[in-house]
């Protein structure tokens, strides 16, 4: 039997997997999270029906999360990601060796625990074997508001702004992760498709921008996202990622990248106009 998924981007598009077969399907007290063997992207993660991670092209999502904020910060030590149950991003943080500790907030303790079992080379930092990460089953909402003036990086690898994640897009929370971040620090969201998402970005952006001094977009090439086209907003409260990016750093990383690197860290804030359009003041 033939067995497609189907996520719509509209009414009247959307990307279409044929699917070889299903690892879990089960319902939290979130969302309905399932996970299957795709054939051309490989295992896939999907929550509440949304494309969440592929093992095929997760790799140019979860360094593009994480390393523009970790190569522009001088000397990131203490890092959240607020959701990225699936651990990728964790994954990609404790690379770096100046990394002291990798905290990860993430509300849904069944995305943790599956993608521990399932998704094996996105979670393999985040499965007790690297002293440095710390998992904590919360709200990220309600973890910022206990840590005030603890981390140089929060990244926000949140789901769509639909259910627990609503509150993760408002002036209100980038107000308390203002607060959470050291006098230095930088934050990074993913910001939805520049192709689909205007109004959704139109609003993210202003609210960035009532709380930090410098906000920045940049993009990425992830074809199982809507459109292919995806953005990361960079908030940032004293360093500027092509200003004050150290482009040799960078260039002599001592782990490699499939999608990251030192050309590519400026181009992504190179955007094309309609992009721009979404974000412009
Ligand atoms: N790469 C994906 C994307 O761009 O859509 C995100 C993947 S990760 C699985 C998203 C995670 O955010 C989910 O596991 C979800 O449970 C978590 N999440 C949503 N709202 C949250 C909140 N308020 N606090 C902590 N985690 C949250």
């Amino acid at each position: 039997m033939d067995l497609w998924y189907t996520e719509k981007h509209t009414d009247h598009s959307g990307i279409t997997l044929r699917i070889k077969k299903t690892l879990f399907s089960g319902k939290s007290p979130f969302q309905q999270l399932d996970i299957v063997e795709t054939e051309d992207f490989g295992r896939m993660m999907l929550l509440d029906g949304l494309v969440m991670v592929t093992e095929r092209d997760e790799f140019v999502y979860h360094d593009m999360i994480t390393h523009p904020a970790l190569f522009t910060h001088p000397a990131p030590k203490n890092v959240l990601v607020i959701g990225g149950g699936d651990g990728g991003s964790i994954r990609e943080i404790v690379k770096h060796p100046g990394v002291e500790q990798a905290v990860l907030c993430e509300i849904d303790g069944l995305v943790i625990e599956k993608s521990i079992a399932l998704l094996p080379t996105m979670a393999c930092a985040i499965d007790g074997s690297d002293p440095r990460v710390t998992l904590h089953v919360d709200d990220g909402i309600a973890y910022i508001r206990e840590h005030q003036n603890a981390f140089d990086v929060i990244l926000i690898d949140s789901t769509d702004p639909i259910g627990p994640a609503v509150g993760l897009f408002e002036e209100e929370f980038y107000r308390l992760v203002n607060g959470a971040l050291k006098e230095d620090g930088i934050m990074v969201a993913q910001s939805e498709s520049p192709f689909y998402h205007a109004e959704i970005q139109r609003a993210m952006y202003r609210n960035l921008r009532a709380v930090f001094p410098i906000v920045e977009m940049y993009q990425a090439f992830i074809p199982t996202y809507p459109s292919g086209l995806w953005s990361f907003a960079f908030a940032s409260k004293r360093y500027h990622p092509v200003d004050d990016f150290d482009r040799q750093r960078a260039a002599s990383r001592p782990f490699a990248t499939r999608y990251y690197n030192e050309d590519l860290h400026l181009g992504a804030f190179m955007l094309p106009t309609f992009a721009r359009e979404n974000i412009s003041a």
